[in-house]
């Protein structure tokens, strides 16, 4: 395991915003290879690109914008060698079968959303051959890195793509090429373009990272690395050096909107150690890998606008079957159930606020039942701290930030606090002083 690992390429993922100066895209690529490395570049589509294609398939009818889209993706990727300039032209002919049609299909989304990214790789290959680079653009549905079928939020389904994908890529490096690969996508069980979810070029490149035992993987971000909160909400947010995979794992899982949800998991599983650095600032980067003793993290994330169900049922937990009811219940309805915390007496649901009425629908046979109540909707905000050992943590909480705690869910290395919406940052804030030691 360990000789193979140090064989492995280096695996590179550019986001969106890293993309805006190839250049620097470029020199980053030749840095590694004259290091003596094996390089995988993994891309996401240019910024914009991506919100510019949601729009278009989120307005069927409106050719006019369709037009404009067409004008300033084309205007994005300047001097775009032949085979980029195809997907153009076949971007052009799929908005033309969106207007054509109703609502697309969630597959015929995806693949308007994925040219994306299609267009990204070929821009980038041809950067790297304008400048003595063999570089190869390769999509990732062509090289056979499969998905499940739930068009939008797949999963990659590693056995089955093992054996395409290493073949593909080893060709490609044998040769000493670099593959420039897409993200964002792969190939459903039935064979058509399915996407991961938004900034799902991460766990793209995270998965293809497991598939060839790669020696790293970089995730390359425009502008900063993993922060210890949303500076939006805690200006003093600083840098974190290192994380372990479950924390980096729970910190994703939770909403922090700098790595895709899923990134982790193949990384770890495979013991690819990740770095997350910035373009800007070759100083600023978080490495994730295997926890170590004595090394203590704290990270904050907050979920919100979310909506709090109390229910109140006789028996309370002691009812035989009452939390698999709800669950199945609320699975039959398509409600996804943001967080779950039960006391003996209570049921207490969180929910996205759009949720909610299916969820009331869901439960009603529940609800009407003699001796039943429902509390809520009520607006809340879910505060997570992340980091190993949180819980020795407990004793240190501000009384001020808990005064108001609607209800609390635990594990040792996340603890969630559920509090009204308004009071969110101000708990946010309160907790990150009291447990981030700030650095001068
Ligand atoms: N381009 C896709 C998005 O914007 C995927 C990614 O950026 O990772 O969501
Ligand atoms: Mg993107």
């Amino acid at each position: 395991m360990t000789a193979s690992r140090t064989a492995g390429p280096l695996v590179v993922k550019f986001g969106g915003a890293s993309l805006a100066d190839p250049g620097r895209v470029v020199r980053a690529v030749a840095e590694a290879r004259r290091r003596g490395r094996r390089v995988v570049v993994v891309v996401s589509a240019r910024e914009r690109v991506t919100d510019l294609l949601v729009a278009a398939v989120r307005t069927p009818r409106d050719r006019a914008s369709h037009r404009r889209l067409l004008a300033e993706v084309t205007a994005l990727h300047p001097a775009l060698p032949p085979a980029g300039r195809r997907h153009l032209e076949r971007l052009g002919g799929l908005l033309r079968a969106v207007e054509r049609g109703r609502a697309p299909d969630p597959p015929l989304v995806d693949r308007v959303l994925s040219q994306g990214e299609r267009l990204a790789a070929h821009w980038i290959a041809g950067a790297l051959r304008s400048a003595g680079i063999p570089a190869t653009a390769v999509e990732a549905d062509h090289l056979g890195l499969i998905t499940d079928n739930a068009y939008g939020a797949s999963c990659i389904l590693l056995d089955r793509s093992r054996v395409p994908v290493r073949r593909g890529l080893a060709r490609l490096l044998a040769r000493g090429d670099v593959p420039v690969v897409t993200g964002f996508f792969g190939r459903s069980l039935e064979g058509r373009v399915a996407t991961l979810g938004r900034g799902g070029s991460d766990y793209s490149a995270a998965a293809l990272a497991a598939l060839v035992g790669a020696r790293r993987l970089e995730l390359v971000k425009r502008h900063v690395a993993v922060l210890s909160a949303d500076p939006a909400d805690v200006p003093e947010a600083q840098p974190i050096p290192a994380l372990s995979y479950e924390e980096a794992e729970e910190l994703a899982q939770f909403g922090a909107r700098v790595l895709h949800p899923l990134t982790i998991e193949p990384a770890r599983a495979h013991g690819v150690p990740i770095v997350v650095r910035s373009l800007d600032d070759p100083a600023v980067s978080t490495a994730i890998g295997p926890s170590r003793r004595g090394r203590r993290n704290r990270a904050f994330t907050m979920l919100r606008p979310l909506r709090l169900l109390r229910l109140r049922v006789p028996g309370g937990r002691q009812r035989p079957g009452i939390v698999s009811e709800v669950a199945e219940r609320l699975r039959k309805a398509g409600v996804n159930v943001v967080q779950l915390f039960t006391s003996s007496a209570l049921l207490c649901l969180i929910l996205e606020p759009r949720s909610v009425a299916g969820a009331l629908r869901a439960l009603a046979p529940i609800t009407g039942e003699d001796g039943v109540t429902v509390d809520g909707p009520t607006a809340v905000a879910l505060v997570t701290v992340i980091g190993d050992g949180v819980l020795g943590d407990l004793h240190r909480l501000p009384k001020a930030a808990v005064a108001g705690v609607e209800g609390f869910s635990a594990t040792p290395r996340a603890l969630s606090l559920a509090v009204a919406d308004r009071q969110g940052r101000q708990v946010v804030r309160a907790l990150h002083k009291a447990l981030v030691r700030v650095r001068a």
